[in-house]
């Protein structure tokens, strides 16, 4: 019970006028994210968001681990909590930071105080529990320059902290602090990034995928959701928006010029994604496209891809390299699923040729004769909604 979690918040703390909103987002994220691990009182103050368990039924490892996952925050420390007395300072981090501090060979104890009626300073206090520890653990030298540890010690407004060193949080901003998009979610290795990466910098996300079926499988539709489902410990839940796109297909390739494929039915996609943001609000769309990586993805092909739609298209792997993409998927687990080899609709009819700088009016010349507004409207109307949760 005396144990509780400090969450440090990132980079909204250079907010001004709009901080208490981030920062009461934040506190709503956080507590919806630890729902499941018990009751907690969560509150915010001195860019700290502070995470005390109720009651000693509370999960505070998978607490611990999923606030790891929260976009808002640098560093998170697990610290036990006690009484603002120099004593009971030393006593708690004697017992709650032993074992750390008999596998450390040096440390250091760092104080901060932002109780100032507190009657020593920082420096006093930290000198004050460094020497007691060094008598305690005579085999952990101090080393005030490069600590193998570093006891933190907080006073506060209610109670003192003690913790030793934080591990890194998620960043970013808070998740809605930055609106909603739609992004374009395919079973392959980049999208699941790019949809991450919007999350990061504190954007609902909306993901929508186009299912071709029979000419894709059920499988490749279940990859979909479970790499949604492996996203929501960072994006939250989301409504994943299945659209069919077998028809768009099948027109396309019985109609259009085979090297305008791709291009023409990224168009499509595009359109049908505009639709789905224009209905939720969404103020862009976010793709996992990347320079160069294949025709479509061209600045020419791109430039067309985009000319049908209004809402901007965002495109944070733009100028990444795909071995970065590998790391960071690898990173936040979507991986090992996106490199199960279903096929996705892109790589259905995809033409032996395609055009690598295609021009716009050749493309409108060659999608002309299909009822573009038909087909959109058909897909948008039998749109599949998977609710993704835990
Ligand atoms: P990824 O690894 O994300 O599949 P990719 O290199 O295979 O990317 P493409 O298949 O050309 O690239 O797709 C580029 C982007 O278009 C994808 O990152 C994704 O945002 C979107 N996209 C492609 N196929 C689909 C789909 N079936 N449903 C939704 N979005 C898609
Ligand atoms: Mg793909």
């Amino acid at each position: 019970m005396n144990d509780i979690i400090l969450l440090k918040q990132g980079e909204m703390v250079l907010k001004g006028l709009n901080r208490k909103s981030f920062e009461m987002r934040l506190c709503g994220n956080v507590r919806r994210r630890l729902e499941r691990f018990g009751k907690f009182n969560i509150y915010t103050t001195q860019s700290t968001v502070y995470v005390e368990p109720k009651d000693d039924s509370c999960d505070m490892d998978g607490a611990f681990e999923a606030v790891q996952k929260i976009f808002g925050i640098v560093s998170v420390s697990r610290a036990a909590a006690c009484a603002k007395d120099k004593d009971a300072i030393f006593e708690t981090a004697k017992s709650y930071l032993g074992d750390a501090m008999r596998a450390a060979p040096t440390f250091k104890v760092e104080s901060k105080r932002s109780d100032k009626a507190f009657p020593m300073t920082s420096i006093q206090l930290s000198q004050y529990v460094g020497g007691l520890l060094a008598d305690a653990f005579p085999d952990t030298k101090v080393d005030v320059h490069n600590p193998a540890l570093t006891v933190t010690v907080e006073v506060r407004d209610f109670a003192a902290y003690v913790h030793g060193t934080p591990v890194p949080g998620a960043g970013g901003m808070p998740l809605g602090a930055n609106g909603s998009v739609v992004s374009l979610l395919s079973g392959g290795i980049d999208s699941p990034v790019s949809t991450y990466m919007a999350a990061k910098r504190g954007v609902s996300v909306i993901p929508v995928h186009f299912f071709s079926f029979p000419y894709t499988s059920e499988q490749a539709k279940e990859k979909v959701i479970e790499l949604a489902r492996i996203l929501v410990d960072y994006c939250g839940r989301m409504t994943l928006q299945i659209v069919p796109f077998t028809h768009i297909q099948e027109e396309i390739h019985d109609k259009c010029p085979e090297e305008y494929f791709t291009v023409i039915m990224r168009r499509f996609m595009m359109r049908i994604a505009e639709k789905i943001a224009l209905d939720n609000r969404c103020a862009a769309m976010i793709t996992g496209e990347n320079l160069g990586q294949v025709a479509s993805q061209t600045m020419e092909a791109m430039a067309v891809t985009e000319a049908c739609v209004s809402v901007p298209i965002l495109r944070p792997l733009i100028c990444l390299d795909k071995n970065d993409i590998i790391v960071a998927a690898r990173k936040i687990g979507t991986f090992d699923t996106s490199i199960l080899p279903y096929e996705d609709c892109c790589t259905v009819f995809t033409p032996r040729h395609p055009r690598t700088r295609p021009k716009l009016q050749d493309v409108e010349a060659a999608e002309s004769v299909l009822d573009v507004d038909a087909l959109v409207r058909e897909a948008f109307e039998n749109i599949e909604r998977v609710k993704i949760e835990r």
